[in-house]
């Protein structure tokens, strides 16, 4: 493909946001900055604002805003790259605001915004059968996307484990969470003339494809 792109992957939780973007950064050759694999990164290693965030996540909130941006554009300035692909935020108008603000000045800002549609009664049925790797944070499920040897992760070996906030009262109270704050991100992207809708149902291969075909064909 031709010069770096900047991405950012929209969806609820349990879209396949998380595969996805990993999948596509790989293509592009560029970056993966997913939000919620940083912070319980920063909370595995007991960091102030890893455990601060940790008692947010555990119950299925939204972390507020002003540790977010500042926590993300510490990590983006960190890396520096001219390409990458955004998982998990901005979330919210005010993160989406300030993140715009910031790669604008910079001269790099988002080109495409791609909205990953799953249904609410797919998004509880994904989620209960999702495992995470506690060590590299790698993502699996267990009858979409299963790792070569049952439970264990295929990057390093480690016994999978399923997330505290993968559980049923708290994967609810995360959807309720994003229709809440984020379901206006659509319409701001939208106004911005950077959303593409893409279908997240379906085989994780066929998904792919359709991102690879609405990056190709852009924003309409
Ligand atoms: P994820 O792995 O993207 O589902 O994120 C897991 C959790 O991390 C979320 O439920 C939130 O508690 C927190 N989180 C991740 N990204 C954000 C964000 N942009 N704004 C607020 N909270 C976030």
């Amino acid at each position: 493909m031709g010069p770096a792109l900047r991405l950012l992957l929209l969806g609820p939780p349990g879209a396949g946001k998380g595969t996805q973007a990993r999948k596509l950064a790989e293509r592009l050759g560029v970056p993966h900055v997913a939000s919620g694999e940083l912070l319980r990164q920063a909370a595995a290693d007991r960091s102030p604002i890893g455990l601060k965030a940790k008692a947010y996540m555990d119950r299925g909130e939204y972390v507020p805003d002003e540790i977010m941006i500042w926590f993300i554009s510490e990590h983006l300035n960190e890396l520096g790259a001219d390409g990458f692909v955004l998982d998990g935020f901005p979330r919210t108008i005010e993160q989406a605001k300030a993140l715009d603000l910031e790669l604008d000045t910079e001269q790099r800002p988002l080109q495409i915004v791609i909205g990953l549609d799953v249904p609410d009664d797919e998004v509880e049925r994904r989620l209960t059968g999702r495992r995470t790797c506690p060590s590299c944070q790698r993502t699996y499920h267990m009858h979409y996307d299963p790792p070569a040897v049952d439970e264990v992760c295929d990057e390093d070996g480690t016994k999978l484990a399923t997330r505290p906030d993968d559980e049923p009262e708290t994967v609810r109270r995360r959807l309720q969470v994003f229709h809440q704050q984020t379901d206006g991100l659509y319409d701001y992207f939208r106004e911005r003339g950077n959303l593409v809708s893409v279908d997240g149902c379906g085989e994780l291969d066929e998904v792919s494809k359709r991102i690879d075909e609405a990056i190709e064909a852009g924003p309409r």
